[in-house]
Parts: C-alpha cells; sequence; structure tokens
C-alpha cells in the first residue's frame, strides 16, 4: 500500500487535568483525509481482487470523499470518475474539485434529480466498462465499516470514551464493530452533524446489531449539515489556538464542541480516559473561507 497509516495519538491541553487525547487521522494525508482512507482501504483491496482499476464514486461538491477518491487513485495507480451533484456552472472557483482535477478525477456534473439514480448514472455510463468499480457516495458499506473497525485496535484498551462525528453513520458502525471484536468496554458517543440524527443510531444497528454502548448526541448539529453558528465558529478559533490542531465547521468543529459542552458540564468523571478522532476533512474549511473573517 502507498498511504502510510501513521496516525498519532496526542494529549489535549485545554482541558485540566481529564484524561483526554485526539487519534489524529487527519495526519494520515492532507488530501486523503483521516476516515475516508480507513473507508477506502478495504475498497480499493475489492476493485484489486476484481481486476478493476477504475473507481466510480458520488459526491457534492464539497465532498471529502471526492478528494480523498481522486488523490488515493493516482497514488495507487487507479483511474477516477465522480459523479458530482449539481451544474459545472456553480462549482466554479471551487477548491476541493479543482484539485480533484488535479489529480486526473474525471467530473461528470449530474443534475439533482439524476443524481438521485445512482445506480442508473452507473450503467448508463459504466454499465460494459469491466474496469470500472461502482463505490457508494462516501464510500458507505461494509469494507467501509471493516477498515474503521481497525481504529479501535491502534488505541488504548481502557479507553472509557470515544467520540466522533458523524454524517452517514459508516465511520461509528465501525468504531463500535471495533469496540466490540476486541471486547472492550469502551462506550462511542457519536455527534451527528446533521439536523435529526436520531436516525444514525438505525444505521448503525444495521452494521452492529447491538448498540448497547452507543451514546447519540443529535444536540450538536448547529442548524443541520454544513450550517454553522458564530457561537460555533468562535469555539473553532479558541480550540485551534489552544491546541494548534485545525478542525473544520462541518464535522470535526461540531464534534470538539459537544465534546467540550459535555466537559464542561461535568458529564464525564475525572478518572475517565477518553479519545476524540480527529477524522480529516481540514479542506473543508476552504469552502467556509468567509465565516472566519
Ligand atoms: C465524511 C466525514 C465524516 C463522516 O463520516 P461518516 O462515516 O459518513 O459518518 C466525519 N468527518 C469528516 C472529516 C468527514 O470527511
Amino acid at each position: 500500500m502507498f498511504i502510510d497509516l501513521d496516525s498519532p495519538l496526542q494529549h489535549l491541553k485545554g482541558f485540566g487535568t481529564q484524561q483526554l487525547f485526539v487519534k489524529r487521522d487527519d495526519l494520515i494525508d492532507p488530501y486523503i483525509s483521516g476516515n475516508k482512507w480507513r473507508k477506502l482501504k478495504y475498497i480499493v483491496d475489492t476493485a484489486k481482487n476484481q481486476r478493476k482499476n477504475h473507481l466510480v464514486t458520488f459526491g457534492g461538491a464539497y465532498s471529502n470523499h471526492l478528494l480523498a477518491t481522486a488523490a488515493a487513485c493516482s497514488r495507487l495507480g487507479l483511474k477516477s470518475t465522480a459523479f458530482v451533484r449539481g451544474e459545472a456552472s456553480e462549482c466554479i472557483n471551487n477548491e476541493i474539485l479543482m484539485l480533484c482535477k488535479l489529480f486526473g478525477m474525471e467530473l461528470i456534473f449530474t443534475d439533482r434529480v439524476s443524481y438521485k439514480e445512482k445506480n442508473t448514472l452507473f450503467q448508463m455510463h459504466f454499465g460494459s466498462d469491466q474496469n470500472a468499480l461502482f463505490v457508494a457516495e462516501g464510500g458507505a458499506g461494509p469494507e467501509a465499516v471493516r477498515g474503521c473497525a481497525e481504529i479501535i485496535a491502534e488505541l488504548p484498551a481502557d479507553t472509557d470514551h470515544i467520540f466522533c462525528a458523524a454524517g452517514t453513520g459508516t465511520t461509528a458502525a465501525g468504531l463500535l464493530t471495533g469496540i466490540y471484536q476486541q471486547g472492550l468496554k469502551t462506550k462511542l458517543h457519536v455527534v451527528p452533524v446533521l439536523k435529526g440524527g436520531a436516525f444514525i443510531a438505525d444505521e448503525i444497528l444495521k452494521y452492529t446489531g447491538n448498540n448497547a454502548q452507543l451514546v447519540l448526541h443529535t444536540e450538536y448539529h448547529f442548524g443541520g449539515y454544513a450550517k454553522t453558528t458564530s457561537t460555533l465558529i468562535e469555539y473553532i478559533k479558541r480550540f485551534t489556538t489552544t491546541e494548534g490542531i485545525l478542525v473544520d465547521p462541518v464535522y470535526t468543529g461540531k464534534m470538539f464542541y459537544a465534546l467540550n459542552d459535555l466537559y464542561e458540564r461535568q458529564y464525564f468523571k475525572p478518572t475517565d480516559k477518553i479519545v476524540a478522532l480527529h477524522t480529516g476533512g481540514l479542506l473543508g474549511l476552504m469552502g467556509m473561507k468567509d465565516k472566519f473573517h
């Protein structure tokens, strides 16, 4: 594999004497960000096993998954194509898509109605192409769960609480799978970044069949996916200044805000060991430059 899985565990300073660590999956690679590489790893294996050399996938114009796929494919010598939700004219000046193109990804802009029919799109364009592998939006699926489960084996076994942000919940499903595989008592705390995030529990249950060690915190969405408030932006500025670690307003900013809020409400025992998973996605900051003036 050409992608080095170097993801250190670092202590966070801003939480007093609480044993609070961050698992730096954001350091795996600047473009193949954190959980997106964990999710792609076994998809790439599937492609190799099926002798396919072309990943075809789906995403919005600021999708971390598209950039990760583009960068990983070029590194691994694979072709990549993405169906991008929206019109090309809406995506001028988009940093993520510019980088996708530099990494050689072919972009097919797709209107919002056709975009919903992903299998139809794939069949229309690549139905007769033996080399093309369909990769779900966000990389979701059993391979992604398997890749994310591996994170647990890299953490201390006596961790009391693990925190992660959730979009689809696939990463969270992987973490919970890993917790059960290792027979740990650790609780998994999931912070959905969408409004109405209770559905994430069912998504996770589909993969794990058991949510006993899951705690869902649905009240930290700040208005919904990619929505922010000045409270969140101010928190991100403070966090970054204190810790020297970048977080984005879409995912990890909300997760650390939730963790900090629970800490301040004395939700944890002083002796609890906590690990927050930094899932990467820092280029998402670029889509929100204007919020940080
Ligand atoms: C995609 C993404 C997530 C969400 O992962 P899911 O598996 O969809 O829940 C979290 N953090 C970052 C930075 C992401 O890019």
